[in-house]
């Protein structure tokens, strides 16, 4: 997967060179870009923002120069996937003669969705990011990332995009950020563990929280490792019985119970006919 990540912070995606991502990066399972904003500036000051029209407090980042990034990274990362040999955008050597940049020759297969990037624009009054949006991006093969500082970006950018791009505006949760970096780090984090090879164990992932099938719209019980007792707590005898039918029976039990206590509202979620008889016990 490609992701170009425009900021006026790219130095804030260090974290993506450590662990898992670094990993995924090494092997090129992930292949990322970071673009500094301002390099698509052309004042001396290097000016991203400026006031809000109607007025108001804060700062709102101007259309200009995040449509020159755009395009600009768009345009590189095309020119990239036909002319280099690593990894790049999938397909572009052949369809780029057609493509072009947004806004030139290519807008007919740019509508198709066609070797473009997915953008995601992180902001508080987005679509919430939940594991089912994580997966759907897993399937993508670029993602184009857009996170803003100040107010955020001006609207015009998401219209202009949005006719030519499939354009997602994306909240991480109910809360304001100072800026939408974070919110690109945890997406990403996300998205790429569920890339194929990123994980040592890919069937971890199917029991995690709000994984589609068994965990969908539940939380994942309690886990324990050796020893088995510590500080006078036990692990459940049941986990050490070595009865794989009662053990993915005592997990499905707590992931009920759990979120019964802590997300009730997800327990409204549960399709009636995934449910047995024990589950409606719990
Ligand atoms: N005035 C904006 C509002 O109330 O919606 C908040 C702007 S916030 C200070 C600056 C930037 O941080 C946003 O444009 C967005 O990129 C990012 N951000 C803040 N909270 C976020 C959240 N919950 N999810 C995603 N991005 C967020």
């Amino acid at each position: 997967m490609r992701v170009d990540i425009i900021s006026i912070f790219p130095e804030y995606f260090a974290p993506l060179d450590v662990s898992l991502m670094g990993k995924a990066r090494d092997r090129g399972i992930l292949d990322i870009h970071l673009h500094q904003l301002r390099d698509w500036t052309h004042d001396v000051h290097r000016t991203v923002d400026d006031t809000p029209y109607g007025g108001g407090p804060g700062m709102v980042m101007k259309p200009e120069v995040w449509g020159e990034a755009i395009d600009a990274v768009i345009a590189e990362a095309l020119a990239g996937g036909a002319d280099a040999a690593g990894p790049s955008v999938p397909g572009a050597g052949e369809a780029r003669a057609d493509l072009g940049v947004p806004g030139e020759a290519g807008d007919e297969a740019a509508h198709e969705g066609l070797l473009l990037p997915r953008m995601i624009v992180p902001t508080p009054s987005g679509r919430p990011f939940t594991q089912e949006v994580a997966l759907e991006y897993a399937k993508e093969p670029w993602l184009l990332f857009a996170p803003a500082r100040y107010e955020g970006i001006d609207s015009r950018v998401m219209a202009e995009y949005g006719s030519r791009l499939r354009v997602d505006e994306v909240s991480i949760g109910d809360y304001v950020l100072a800026g939408g970096e974070a919110a690109v780090l945890v997406m990403v984090e996300a998205v790429g563990r569920l890339l194929p090879g990123v994980l040592g164990n890919a069937a971890s992932v199917a029991d995690d929280s709000f994984a589609p099938g068994a965990m969908e719209n539940l939380l994942e019980g309690p886990v324990y490792t050796k020893p088995p007792s510590w500080r006078g707590h036990d692990v459940p005898e049941i986990l050490l019985s070595g009865h794989h039918g009662k053990i993915a029976r005592w997990r499905r039990d707590e992931a009920l119970r759990r979120t019964a206590a802590k997300r009730p509202e997800l327990l409204a979620r549960l399709d009636p006919e995934g449910l047995d008889k024990r589950d409606r016990q719990v």
